[in-house]
């Protein structure tokens, strides 16, 4: 076989197969009763999307553009799980028309939903209410906000949830059936999850809540050494929240996003070139971090080697940096220190890279890369390197304009 161009990423299907069934199997044991709605901006590939649809995953979606192309990949709206501050006003009734799940984020969303639920007097709204909570301080120096508070949802602790319950059970047609508690954390936690579950029955008790489902959110671990793989998570979820609900009546909802995808997918780079300045040996390559990690907060990467066939011995060197393609300083991935020299040719593989890595790629210097799916041991292209052609349609040239 002729070998690819450079860069690309591989995702492999048996692998991303085995995740999903390691969630599904979980969530069945633990609970039974479950949706799993998958996070449409963590990897929005449409091949994937096609993949988690076809194996039973609801969309969940935060714009409306991410709503719109869940539609244009064959969503119903009832299939839709539509989360977050930046919804449409218009996508946002579609959903609900539909009885699709929709979780109030803000004070525009009830002033929508008052406004539609006026309009549409013969029709029962169900909807969500995401709560923001203090999980920091279950969680101590667990979560990415850290003392300060997050920014989404209402308030818990400030009054504003209880509020804006007391508003919504106002509206006759109006009925809150969900509680949406995702938080993000950095340490993704067995401990995290269970406070989530500890704090879905306090509202729950507070509130006298009559819950359809509870919807954690994302932020689980998976494919990663020494850390918490989904059967660690949901029968802990599951004894916290058997307190409060059952499963006869609440469905447990999650929203995987990096956990399913980041162990399958692979990015394979090439050496071009090499150079020395003032001692430093730079090692460029046809990868760049904004293919990996384009918000720059990566401090180490997994990554393997393949170094071109050779016939002399390589030399060990002290340091290598492993750099990108851009013409940006910062475009450095890693240094490689005390290893035999890289050369032209030579392939270095990120692995676990499939999180917010394609749809954060910016069109930078070179557009977005290939992508194939490894399957039965051969590799198929589901995305083709976008080109030229692909960057300036929709876009207006001044011999095009009309006055
Ligand atoms: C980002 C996000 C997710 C997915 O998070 P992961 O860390 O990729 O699992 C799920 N739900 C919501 C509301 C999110 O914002």
């Amino acid at each position: 076989m002729e070998a690819l161009q450079t860069p690309y990423f591989i995702i492999d299907e048996a692998i991303l197969q085995k995740y999903y069934h390691m969630l599904t199997d979980s969530l069945r044991q633990s609970w039974g009763n479950y949706l799993i709605g998958y996070s449409f901006k963590t990897n929005s590939l449409p091949w994937l999307i096609s993949f988690v649809k076809k194996n039973g995953a609801y969309a969940e979606v935060v714009s409306e553009d991410e709503y719109l192309l869940a539609r244009h990949l064959g969503y119903q709206n009832q299939e839709i799980i539509y989360n977050g501050p930046y919804k449409s006003e218009h996508s946002f009734r579609e959903v609900l028309l539909a009885s699709g799940c929709v979780n109030l984020d803000s004070q525009l969303e009830l002033t929508w939903l008052s406004r539609l639920a006026s309009e549409y007097p013969g029709q029962t709204f169900s909807v969500g209410i995401r709560a923001n909570f203090d999980l920091e301080k279950m969680c101590p120096g667990e979560t990415t906000m850290g003392e300060v508070s997050g920014r989404f949802g209402f308030c818990y602790e400030s009054g504003r949830f209880a509020e804006a319950l007391q508003m919504l059970r106002q509206i006759p047609n109006v009925s809150v059936i969900g509680l949406h508690l995702h938080s993000s954390s950095k340490s993704r936690s067995v401990k995290i999850f269970r406070s989530i579950a500890q704090m879905a029955c306090k509202l729950q008790q507070e509130f006298d809540l009559s819950l359809s489902y509870v919807d954690l959110g994302g932020g689980y671990c998976g494919g990663m050494e020494g850390r918490p793989e989904y059967p660690d998570y949901f029968p802990v979820v599951a004894e916290e929240l058997s307190r409060c609900f059952t499963p006869e009546k609440t469905k447990l909802i999650v929203e995987p996003g990096i956990s399913l995808i980041s162990k399958c997918t692979t990015f394979v780079t090439s050496v071009f070139d090499t150079r020395d300045i003032k001692g430093t040996r730079y090692v460029m390559t046809d990868g760049s971090r904004f293919n990996i990690d384009a918000t720059m907060i990566k401090t180490s990467h997994l990554f393997h080697i393949i170094e071109k066939e050779q016939t002399s011995e390589r030399p060990i060197m002290p340091q290598q940096i492993i750099s990108g393609y851009t013409c940006m300083e910062c475009d450095r991935m890693f240094t490689y220190e005390n290893h035999p020299e890289l050369v032209p040719g030579d392939q270095i593989i990120y692995e676990n890279v499939g999180g917010y890595t394609m749809s954060l790629n910016p069109l930078f210097i070179q557009y977005f890369p290939a992508v194939y799916i490894r399957r039965n041991g051969s590799l198929i292209q589901v995305r083709r390197k976008w080109t030229p052609e692909d960057y300036v349609q929709g876009t207006t040239l001044i011999e095009d304009m009309k006055s």
